[in-house]
């Protein structure tokens, strides 16, 4: 643990642990660090190019002996998905993950402009295992089938660690290097942005490898049977698509599911992809079938009206996850006080260190429409 306490920094003698949490010896760590090199762009943008080459392959383990290339996947689908939405340039709204994008003052976040061969990818998969899992949605029309909504579960945790990965990457890099040549009390503020946010996405690393093992035993053994899935449909695409993961703290009647501060019980997940398929918008969500708090989640969803469902589904996308993409002729026609409602929704998304505020789920004073729903049903 980390000590946040100037005089017991000034205390600290050469061989005692650092103040800083890294387990490291204080010479080690940061004893002189006010005099080092200042962090220079040169070298975050060398980190972060760095970063951007790693390549693995999270197909299941028994598969691991057959990988060929590590392509460059997209998390959401381009060639229907994110062309659905694409303006007539080829662009589409969202947010560049780099490590400015990282750091904890989202203040200034804006969505711009992505090309949509660089939205949303990650080298997560070999071209082999690539083809092999997801083609079944892929290359074939969706129809909410078992299998295509499993393999569709699979690439978004798949996302979501490589994800997580990163940013314990970009955490201990900033923690390492950002407060180089400061006051040791710039030292102690930086530090104690950082932590919280290596410590959550490693908390969350931990929940998604056991996720993930699961999903490998359920492909492997071809079982499919341990989650749940609500599809919802319509005949034109979505003007938002997504791929994310998250573990909601209250339902859509702004009623309390589960703590997320609780160190005794693991929260629960809820996997959800919004995309297109063969000009028809999905929604998918996924979870466990033991996971009791979020069939409450869902059935304060299947509450709502259906012509209704949307605006609710809005508010859920941008406070749930960063991985979100928006039609930039979608959103050219909202007003500005949506397009500023949905601007405070993704800061609440993208922000880790602090809990989502109550009923941002629930408040539907302003509406967004652009998608009407049309199908809603349960695989199980
Ligand atoms: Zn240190
Ligand atoms: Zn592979």
């Amino acid at each position: 643990m980390p000590i946040f306490d100037i005089d017991y920094i000034l205390a600290l003698g050469r061989n005692d642990r650092c103040w800083c949490g890294s387990k490291l010896k204080f010479k080690r760590c940061h004893k002189d660090r006010e005099h080092e090199k200042p962090l220079s762009l040169g070298e975050k943008l060398a980190f972060g190019n760095n970063i951007s080459k790693r390549e693995t392959c999270y197909a299941p383990k028994s598969l691991l002996p057959d990988c060929n290339k590590v392509i460059k996947s997209h998390t959401i689908s381009k060639s229907s998905t994110l062309k659905s939405i694409a303006d007539s340039t080829n662009h589409v709204l969202g947010l560049k993950q780099n490590l400015s994008n990282f750091q904890k003052n989202k203040e200034n976040l804006r969505f711009e402009k992505i090309g949509i061969n660089n939205a949303s990818t990650f080298k997560g998969f070999c071209k082999k295992h690539d083809k092999l899992l997801f083609s079944c949605f892929e290359d074939k029309p969706f129809l909410g089938t078992k299998e295509q909504c499993i393999a569709l579960t699979y690439r978004s945790v798949a996302k979501e660690i490589y994800a997580k990965e990163e940013a314990i990457e970009a955490a201990k890099f900033m923690r390492r290097n950002a407060d180089r040549g400061k006051s040791i009390f710039f030292q102690i503020i930086i530090q104690k942005d950082i932590y919280p946010y290596k410590l959550g996405s490693e908390m969350a690393l931990s929940e998604l490898y056991k996720i993930k093992s699961n999903l490998d035993a359920e492909l492997s053994n071809n079982s499919n049977d341990s989650y749940n899935f609500l599809v919802i449909e319509s005949a034109s695409p979505l003007p938002i698509v997504v791929s994310s993961i998250t573990n909601p703290t209250h339902n859509f009647k702004d009623e309390h599911l589960q703590d997320l501060a609780s160190l005794e019980e693991v929260a629960e997940q809820l996997v959800f992809n919004a995309f297109t398929s063969k000009r028809k918008g999905f929604v998918v969500f996924s979870w466990l079938k033991k996971a009791e708090v979020i069939d409450k989640f869902i059935n304060s969803l299947l509450e709502i009206n259906k012509k209704d469902m949307f605006s609710y589904l809005v508010n859920f996308f941008f406070s749930s996850a960063e991985n979100t993409f928006i039609s930039p002729d979608w959103w050219n026609t909202l007003s500005t006080e949506q397009q500023q409602k949905i601007e405070a929704l993704f800061k609440v998304g993208s922000n880790y260190t602090e809990e989502r505020p109550r009923n941002v789920l629930a408040d539907n004073s302003i509406t967004f429409a652009g998608w009407e729903i049309e199908n809603l049903y349960r695989v199980t």
